[in-house]
């Protein structure tokens, strides 16, 4: 009999819950579901420095609104657990396995301080060789090595990778066997000075203790499978069949980024997407339909699902296509769903939007007219608006394409917070270092920082973000807008100039 299926996701809770995690999610709960195996939710928060327990909860509730219920997992339980690594840290579950590789001369110690780490890779800079560790500790007596570790010197533990010959994987979805020189890849940190497991010693160990059967994850994970096919051998493992499937992509082939896409599944459920629109948007990305069809429920997904139909070619996330699918999806909802829906979108919003929008209401009816720009798709754009007064259309176009691109870096930087105050301290900031003249400045530098100076920059960023000239203050108002519908906005508003 074979081995019933037990597949897992095993995202990292940093950040708000990305649309790539639902993506995985849903090809492993289909594969789980249609063989009646299980699927597994594991939090891999060894990074500590990076992760945090709101975010972890938040991908919990993302799954769950997606309906990619997982059988295993850190809040529902199983006989596996605990299912989120630093609970398997602190109950010893990593160190053992390190143990044995180095008992078995499978590992070593390595006392490299950060120093000397450093003038390592300068020295591999300088002379254009590839930077990795350079094997320093490999060969030390372990006797004398441990002596060193009872006396307390910090030191982290080393994989021993092979000097020569390859790694050559044939992935069931490529057509090619995917070859790496052992050469090319560096003896890899398993256990920090911390005592913590890196990721590949955590998730090696994982999969095993958790009986994965197969893992199915995204294809830039391919370039670690060496170091963990070498780590389920040396530590006796069967390993589970690694399946590596095409990467989410925005339109010019990047990696999904929240430059060009939104990825945060979380603002997708406040935008008001269903989550059957979304899931089998996600769905047509990753596996056809065996009959063509564009539109099908995950239900139906899971009857037809096949392992060998996942779409390894980088599906391309299409935020119109979503859009249209999701239109289909709403207009066919009963008039209960409906109305609930609505609801839901304009409440959604509605406690923030109040005490925003309430000085210019007279009545309670007002709140639609004022509270319209913040839930509107777009606005309208009227150049007389848009250009304060002695400015002309380019100058006011590069302000605004100056402004947007700031606040675009601002949204993607890892942990900021798209708040009134940050949107206040970044624009002023902004504002600031511009208006600064440099000596011998030409007059047109002189004439272009003098601009920065002045107030005409807050009515532009205004009317380029709601297209009224009056509105709530401005930052709490770029703030309720979002990131995503700020800087469309703002790229719109510069259309208008050209
Ligand atoms: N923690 C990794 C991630 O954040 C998991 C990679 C894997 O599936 O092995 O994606």
């Amino acid at each position: 009999m074979s081995v019933p299926v037990r597949v897992r996701i095993a995202p990292s809770p940093t950040g708000d819950p990305h649309v790539g995690t639902a993506y995985i999610g849903l090809l492993n709960y289909c594969f789980a579901r249609h063989h009646g195996g299980k699927f597994v939710l594991r939090i891999e928060d060894t990074d500590q420095q990076r992760c945090s327990e709101a975010s972890a909860q938040a991908i919990y509730a993302s799954l769950k609104w997606l309906g990619l219920v997982y059988d295993e997992g850190p809040d529902v339980g199983g006989e596996r657990g605990p299912y989120v690594q630093s609970e398997r840290v602190k109950l010893g579950m990593y160190q053992r396995y390190a143990e044995q590789l180095i008992e078995q001369g499978d590992a070593y110690y390595c006392f490299c301080t950060a120093r000397e780490l450093d003038a390592m890779k300068a020295r591999q800079r300088a002379n254009n060789e590839p930077i990795m560790y350079d094997r320093r500790h490999r060969g030390a007596d372990l006797a004398e090595s441990r002596a060193r570790v009872a006396k307390g010197e910090p030191y982290v533990i080393r994989l021993k990778v092979p000097l020569e010959g390859e790694h050559v994987y044939k992935d069931r979805l490529r057509k090619l066997p995917v070859a790496k020189g052992w050469k090319e890849i560096d003896d890899q940190v398993l256990l920090k000075s911390d005592g913590w497991p890196t990721y590949h010693l955590a998730a090696v160990v994982d999969d095993h203790l958790m009986g994965i059967t197969h893992v199915i994850r995204a294809e830039e994970w391919l370039n670690s499978l060496p170091k963990h096919t070498l780590l389920n051998q040396k530590l006796g493992f069967t390993p589970p069949e690694y399946v590596h499937v095409g990467l989410l992509r925005n339109a010019d082939k990047s990696k999904i980024s929240k430059r060009k896409n939104p990825t945060n599944l979380l603002w997708y459920r406040e935008q008001g997407f269903l989550p059957e629109a979304l899931v089998n948007f996600l769905a047509t990305l990753g596996h056809s339909h065996p009959d063509g069809r564009e539109k099908f429920t995950l239900d139906e997904l899971v009857s037809v699902f096949d392992l060998d139909r996942i779409n390894v070619a980088g599906p391309v996330f299409d935020l119109v296509k979503l859009k249209n699918l999701q239109g289909q999806y709403f207009r066919e909802l009963s008039p209960e769903r409906m109305r609930a829906e609505v609801h839901r979108a304009v409440d959604a919003r509605f406690d923030k939007l109040l005490p925003l929008v309430k000085e210019r209401m007279v009545v309670g009816g007002d709140f639609i007219w004022q509270a319209e720009p913040f839930y509107a798709d777009s606005v309208t754009h009227h150049v007389e608006d848009l250009v304060p007064k002695g400015w002309d259309k380019v100058q006011t176009k590069t302000m605004l394409e100056q402004l947007q691109q700031a606040l675009k870096q601002f949204a993607a930087g890892e942990g900021s917070q798209w708040d009134a105050p940050s949107l206040e301290a970044l624009i002023r900031g902004l504002m600031e270092s511009r208006s600064q003249v440099p000596e011998g400045a030409t007059d047109e530098a002189r004439a272009a920082a003098q601009l920065w100076q002045n107030k005409p920059v807050f009515m532009a960023l205004r009317v380029a973000a709601t297209g009224k000239r009056e509105s709530p203050p401005l930052f709490d108002t770029l703030a309720v807008l979002g990131s995503t519908k700020t800087l469309e906005r703002l790229g719109l508003a510069q259309q208008k100039l050209r």
